[in-house]
């Protein structure tokens, strides 16, 4: 390390940089992390953590609503108090946030510095005033709300997912701008704790990423929690009026469609964090959606790394985590590691859940690939008659030999259980999860009904069944 003050310098202290982090200190590099705000990131603060707890105290109270589906009394529901979810938001927060905290850091060897760095030389950053040198660099500085430039925005006081979950008070109505994962989730839990929300997407579909046949399922929970969809729908522009906005958007035929609401939530993409670390100066390039990398998550000066939302790659905690994991390696154990996203999954934590991993049928189509489909629904699944669950099914995609492709699943848990499915991407085998014994009645078993039909269709197809007749002189039906 001669000359250098750090084996590796990592700028970010969020899901990427803190895996980074506590990964090299643990090969026994001198690690220095430097953090402007606070140690977790966006999704301690801003992001997975706060929107899961809202989730949750949601769906809560949204089966309270519904006390009368599982046979008890139906009751009149006082208005929520969000100052009493807010402070059940902080609490979480602040129970994980011991975990990230800078005197942990410190206890594995990290030295936590707090400002605004910036790059001097391709080995040298500048922080408060002194200098720090590393041999190797990460940027993990993560990613914001991006905010379009639409007339009247700045002049309306509108939400992104920094403000939503720190609010004073609940608002009596929400319109939200975007129909990706943050927007519908967070469209779901407001309309469940009594918010009357619109949506406005400029595509046809919601959670274009995914299926249209997956993201109707969820659409369609959504809109039977009252959710209002403007789909098709472009905006013009917004203008403040007494207590809330209007947005004034155009139809998909140019006719003009207003929607005035309380407040107004912006989650229409993210924007990389990468202005002000000085990159133009040390020549590292970027492009509108993140950093310009190898598959060593390497810039061109290949000491300097990237991890996280600033890849433009999958912007998720867990790839996140993946990603800082490979920089590190390739930093201080000089192995050669590839980033290879072909087994990433996601879920979108919507009621029911959209868990996704693999292939989807648009991305086969895409990518020229034949495939076939295997669907399982909910509603034939004992478990989730009982807990009342039945919305959403499992599709798996196989190609020609029979390999799977990829599987989705609208439903119930759907994020867990992806579980088996992460194996089977990568490398377990279909087989084993067909003859798996599940214990009985979970939500489980449908992964094993799905992967046991794939291989029903082959043993049970007619020419097995005349062989076995003859071979064991079957004579059939017993009943007409
Ligand atoms: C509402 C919402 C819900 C989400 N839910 C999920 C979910 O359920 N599951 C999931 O997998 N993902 C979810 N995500 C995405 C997830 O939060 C991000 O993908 C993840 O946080 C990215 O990690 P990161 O390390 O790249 O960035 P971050 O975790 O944001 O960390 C970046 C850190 O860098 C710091 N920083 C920025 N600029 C500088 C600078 N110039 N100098 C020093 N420090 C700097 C920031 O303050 C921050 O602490 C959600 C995101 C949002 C917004």
């Amino acid at each position: 390390m001669a000359g250098f003050d750090f084996d590796i310098g990592i700028i970010g202290a969020g899901s990427a940089g803190l895996t980074a982090a506590s990964g090299a200190a643990k090969f026994g590099a001198k690690v220095l992390l430097v953090e402007r705000e606070k140690m977790g990131g966006d999704c301690l603060h801003f992001g997975c953590v706060p929107s899961k707890t809202l989730i949750r105290t949601a769906q809560v109270r949204h089966a309270m609503q519904h006390a009368e589906g599982f046979g008890l009394p139906k009751i009149e529901l006082p208005p929520v108090d969000f100052i009493a979810v807010r402070s059940r938001i902080l609490s979480v927060i602040d129970t994980i946030q011991r975990h990230d905290s800078p005197q942990r850091f410190c206890s594995l060897g990290v030295r936590v510095e707090f400002g605004d760095p910036t790059f001097s030389d391709e080995h040298t950053i500048r922080l408060g005033g002194s200098s720090f040198t590393a041999k190797s660099w990460l940027i993990a500085t993560g990613s914001s709300p991006a905010i379009p430039a639409i007339p009247g925005l700045p002049d309306v006081p509108y939400l992104t997912n920094r403000e939503l979950f720190y609010l004073d008070g609940l608002p009596s109505s929400l319109v939200i701008l975007g129909g990706g994962p943050i927007a519908i989730e967070m469209a779901q839990a407001f309309a469940r704790l009594g918010t009357r929300v619109s949506v406005i997407q400029r595509s046809p579909q919601i959670l274009t990423r995914e299926d249209k046949d997956m993201a109707g399922i969820i659409q369609q929970s959504l809109e039977a929690d009252g959710v209002i969809f403007h789909l098709n729908v472009s905006v013009a522009g917004i203008r403040a009026i007494p207590g809330g906005c209007v947005v004034s958007a155009r139809k998909a035929d140019g006719s003009p469609h207003d929607i005035s609401a309380e407040s107004l939530l912006v989650a229409l993409g993210r924007k990389p964090n990468l202005d002000g670390l000085g990159l133009e100066r040390i020549g590292i390039e970027r492009t509108d959606s993140g950093m310009v990398l190898d598959d060593r998550l390497r810039t061109k000066h290949t000491h300097i790394y990237g991890a996280g939302d600033v890849t433009g790659a999958y912007q998720f905690t867990h790839a996140a985590g993946y990603e800082g994991g490979i920089a590190v390696t390739n930093a201080i154990l000089r192995l050669p590691r590839k980033v290879n996203y072909t087994a990433m999954p996601w879920c979108t934590y919507t009621d029911p859940e959209l868990a996704s991993i693999g292939m989807n049928e648009r991305r086969a189509r895409d990518a020229g690939i034949e495939y076939s489909i295997h669907q399982e629904p909910f509603s034939a699944n004992d478990r989730a008659l009982a807990e009342r669950t039945t919305a959403g099914m499992v599709k798996l995609l196989l190609d020609k030999k029979g390999n799977p492709l990829g599987i989705q699943i609208a439903g119930p848990h759907a994020g867990d259980l992806l579980a088996p499915w992460v194996g089977i991407m990568n490398g377990s085998k279909l087989s084993t999860l067909a003859g798996a014994v599940q214990p009985y009645p979970t939500l489980a078993e449908i992964n094993r009904k799905i992967a046991g039909n794939v291989f029903a269709e082959k043993i049970f197809s007619e020419r097995v069944k005349s062989a076995l007749k003859f071979f064991f002189n079957l004579r059939g039906r017993a009943c007409g």
